[in-house]
């Protein structure tokens, strides 16, 4: 099962994709988190990405394109894998077309005007990318892994609002993209975690 999960910034992709992944045994590939962790471990790609997304904006399809390919090929992916921030623009789309076959495009559909304040108070662990809210770990603690718990540096409010705007304009039109493939499935993300998670498992049975 080769799955896509798709969604605004702050829409609850990752969350959702973690609960999908540790149903399905599927890894979870999520480049956001591929990214975050170059540019902890400071490696060249990190140091080559932290300026696009810390305004924002996309990372070089030519570098995520790379990550993506490298983390596919890889022993894990070859009965399945769920795909998380990728692909984001129609480029990617082309691209990921022909490294691989999509079995659906989960679209989790949230109300724009809500996500500023989910993102505000989202708190990320940099080591294991687990990512929950200020008020589900008042502890500021991973409770993965223990490590510490921090705000993501695009997740201030002016970075917010551009990230938004990259949605809009690169990544929602894909909804289209994968609908006309005939392998969209709309799942109403404003719901609770709980429910959102029974949409799409019943989306994808
Ligand atoms: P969110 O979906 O909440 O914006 P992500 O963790 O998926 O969070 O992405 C964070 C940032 O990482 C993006 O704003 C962008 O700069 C970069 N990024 C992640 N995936 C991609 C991608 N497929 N193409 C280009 N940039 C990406
Ligand atoms: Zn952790």
């Amino acid at each position: 099962m080769n799955l896509i999960i798709m969604g605004a910034p702050g829409s609850g992709k990752g969350t959702q994709a973690a609960l999908i992944c540790k149903a399905h045994s599927l890894p979870h590939i999520s480049t956001g988190d591929l990214l975050r962790k170059n540019i902890a471990d400071g490696t060249e790609l990190g140091k080559q990405a932290k300026a696009y997304m810390d305004a924002g904006k996309l990372v070089p399809d030519t570098l995520v394109i790379a990550l993506l390919r490298n983390r596919i090929e890889q022993a894990d992916c070859k009965n399945g894998f769920l795909l998380d921030g990728f692909p984001r623009n129609k480029a990617q789309a082309d691209e990921l077309g022909k490294i691989t076959e999509i079995d659906a495009a989960i679209n989790l559909e949230t109300d724009l005007n809500k996500l500023a304040d989910r993102m505000a108070s989202r708190r990320v662990c940099l080591k294991c990318g687990y990512t929950t809210s200020v008020q589900d770990a008042p502890d500021g603690k991973c409770k993965v892994c223990g490590d510490s718990l921090v705000i993501r540096d695009d997740d201030k409010r002016e970075v917010v609002e551009n990230r938004l705007k990259v949605y809009a304009e690169n990544t929602a039109p894909l909804v289209e993209y994968y609908k006309a493939a005939g392998k969209l499935k709309n799942i109403d993300g404003m719901q609770s975690i709980e429910d959102v998670n029974k949409a799409i498992e019943a989306a994808i049975k």
